[in-house]
């Protein structure tokens, strides 16, 4: 991999080998005028002013920043007629072989892409490798200050590597962690999270910003439903008391029950054939 400097244009090039890499770090809060609002794009003003509030200018300046980009983002992926669903859950909830599933049974129907978020390690992105899906890899540990999450300008600096005009489907995997994902526009049309019935029933109380962020919660892992003291209907009602408007589809990735129902909520978000 290698490292990504965003210039004050809003691209993100490879980071070149003669630069100080400490510059490379995207979100270097000691350096809040480095994204170059000062130009040309309209939002000099509001940014300038945050910058110059010193009470949190750093967070102000940031969500601007990543707003562009993200209304960038969603202009490119609509001009390229692909579809993006930004998904997100705690490590662990099986984000990953979920896409397996759904890459081996929309192959051939869907030509789908991926944008695998890690903090670290190709792992996933060689998981999800062999079902002729795109993947691009982002490790947020290499340029981006090794972030707890995707941001518009992690995912921007993903697409080069991507042929949009060739998907109709782009999925993002977010970094899992149930708090920062959910905080962050990356310029998707849809959310979706994994939730893996080992997290407790709990969860949508004490995460209420993801569980509120989100277009349908997969309720994954209900193979161990019979081992489990989880209550699916307290589950649920905490979920409802944060996001009454969520769907809901119950599955396990690993025995492929319920995965269609899933795929059938995919496709269902794309722009019709
Ligand atoms: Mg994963």
């Amino acid at each position: 991999m290698g490292r990504f400097h965003r210039h004050p244009d809003g691209t993100v090039h490879e980071h070149e080998p003669t630069q100080d890499p400490a510059q490379a770090h995207a979100h270097d809060p000691a350096q809040p005028h480095e994204h170059g609002h000062a130009g040309s794009h309209g939002h000099a003003g509001a940014a300038a002013a945050l910058v110059a509030d010193h009470s949190g200018y750093v967070t102000g300046a940031r969500r601007i920043e990543n707003d562009r980009l993200a209304a960038a983002n969603r202009a490119d992926f609509d001009a390229a007629g692909v579809r993006v669903v930004n998904l997100m859950s705690s490590p662990g909830a099986g984000k990953t072989l979920l896409l397996r599933r759904t890459l081996q049974r929309l192959a051939g129907r869907v030509r789908t892409g991926i944008v695998e978020g890690d903090i670290e390690t190709s792992l996933d992105a060689d998981r999800l490798a062999g079902f002729g899906a795109q993947v691009a890899l982002v490790n947020t540990g290499q340029g981006f200050g090794g972030e707890c999450h995707l941001d518009a300008p992690m995912v921007r600096s993903a697409l080069p590597r991507l042929r949009l005009a060739d998907l109709d489907l782009l999925v993002v995997e977010n970094v899992g962690n149930l708090v920062c994902p959910a905080e962050f526009d990356v310029g998707e049309h849809a959310r979706a999270m994994v939730y893996a019935v080992t997290e407790g029933e709990d969860k949508p109380l004490k995460y209420p910003v993801m569980f509120r962020a989100v277009d349908v919660v997969v309720v994954n892992k209900v193979d161990l439903l019979p081992h489990l003291d989880f209550d699916l209907d307290l589950f649920l009602a905490n979920l409802r008391q944060v996001n009454p408007r969520a769907g809901v589809v119950q599955l396990s990735a690993r025995t492929g029950e319920g995965v269609d129902a899933w795929c059938d909520w995919l496709l269902a978000a794309l722009p019709a054939a």
